[in-house]
């Protein structure tokens, strides 16, 4: 069994990464390094053996830590999707984004280089970021991986930033380096603070759906399990110090995504009343430099790699808001130890 790394395995889609790892007959054994943020869960593998992975609960940027870390297991890949990950809350305050996506991603990055240059092995570092590092987009066009970094938020600035020294590192120290840049996820067990969980979740309980400014914004949705099936398959099939973009191909307007929560919901938990969900829909002051549209274009990996989404956005909507609907002790947990999807990053 190999041992890989996984930064960030309690979160959202690092959980459902580490999952989809151990499924694979038995060829990996994933070690979690997680400081169980806010958006760290550990009950997101209270459906699995225990034996199947190590938990380390710790930070990023505690250098001992990880080089111990190193030793101890000689590992034969880094997943490195630790980070703050939501743009509202870089908004409010920006130090940790900087912190936690920029140092703690020089940390691994240098000892990565150390263990790999000690032993020469079969090593990959695979980084995990997004699309909003390229700005965004008018009406028209597609990020390709040789589009020039443009990004708007603390957030995105600072993903952009490590995708900097990931690529650098590969450049000047020869670490094999892959990166992959992804459109926006949903699926289950994403934190509710989130556009997808948090109207699923404001329908539940009969709040306000807020919509940003007009609603009319763009996302490229993607499905959490193709994006997870997307880097396995960079990891065992991509080409060390390439980029490759992750998308769906699911361009979608934010009212959009809200309006068919409600017409889903409507039909697996109809209101009392039987009113539709969608008049809980409230268009509220949009987000400080809000960007207009994302849109992937995920050919390089769909030609050179063969890899494909698997769902459509009408097949994972419906999967996603069923777990929401039976995992509801998951989600209340949260409403009552760390958030009430109350607005973030309005004021500035
Ligand atoms: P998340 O916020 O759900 O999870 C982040 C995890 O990292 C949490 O478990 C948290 O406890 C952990 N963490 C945070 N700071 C840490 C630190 N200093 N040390 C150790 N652990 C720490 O995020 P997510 O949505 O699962 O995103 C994972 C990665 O994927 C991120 O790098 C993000 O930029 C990238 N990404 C996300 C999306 C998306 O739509 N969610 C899209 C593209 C790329």
């Amino acid at each position: 069994m190999k041992n890989i790394l996984i930064t960030g395995g309690c979160g959202f889609i690092g959980s459902n990464f580490v999952k989809k790892m151990i499924s694979d007959k038995s060829k990996y054994h994933p070690v979690i390094l997680d400081s169980l943020t806010y958006a760290g869960n550990t009950e997101n593998f209270n459906d699995i053996e225990k034996k199947s992975y190590t938990f380390v609960k710790g930070d990023i940027c505690d250098k001992d830590l990880v080089d111990n870390l190193f030793s101890d297991y000689n590992f034969k890949a880094v997943f490195h999707f630790a980070a703050e990950s939501h743009v509202d809350r870089s908004i409010d305050g920006p130090g940790k984004f900087i912190n936690t996506n920029i140092f703690g991603t020089y940390t691994l990055l240098e000892i990565s280089r150390k263990y790999h240059s000690a032993n020469n092995s079969n090593f990959k570092f695979i980084h995990i970021s997004t699309d909003e590092v390229y700005g965004d987009l008018d009406d028209n066009g597609f990020f390709t991986e040789d589009t020039p970094y443009n990004p708007s938020s603390p957030y995105s600035a600072s993903k952009a930033s490590s995708d900097h020294l990931a690529r650098a590192w590969h450049r000047t120290y020869d670490l094999p380096v892959i990166i992959t840049n992804c459109s926006n996820n949903y699926g289950p067990r994403q934190f509710p603070e989130k556009l997808i969980p948090l109207m699923i979740i404001n329908c539940l309980d009969l709040k306000d759906l807020p919509v940003y400014g007009d609603g009319q914004n763009v996302r490229d949705w993607l499905y959490v399990d193709d994006h997870c099936s997307a880097i396995k398959t960079v990891y065992e099939k991509g080409n060390v110090g390439e980029t490759y973009n992750i998308g769906g191909n699911n361009e979608i307007k934010n009212i959009d995504i809200v309006k068919t929560i409600c017409s889903v919901l409507d039909e697996l938990k109809p209101t009392k009343n039987n009113y539709s969900y969608s008049k809980l829909i409230k268009f509220v002051k949009d987000r400080p430099g809000h960007d207009f549209r994302y849109a992937i274009d995920a050919k390089k990996i769909q030609n050179e790699l063969n890899w494909f989404p698997s769902e459509s956005f009408q097949t994972g909507i419906k999967k996603t808001i069923e777990w929401y609907l039976k995992n509801e002790g998951w989600w209340r947990k949260i409403q009552n130890k760390t958030y009430k999807q109350e607005r973030l990053g309005e004021d500035v």
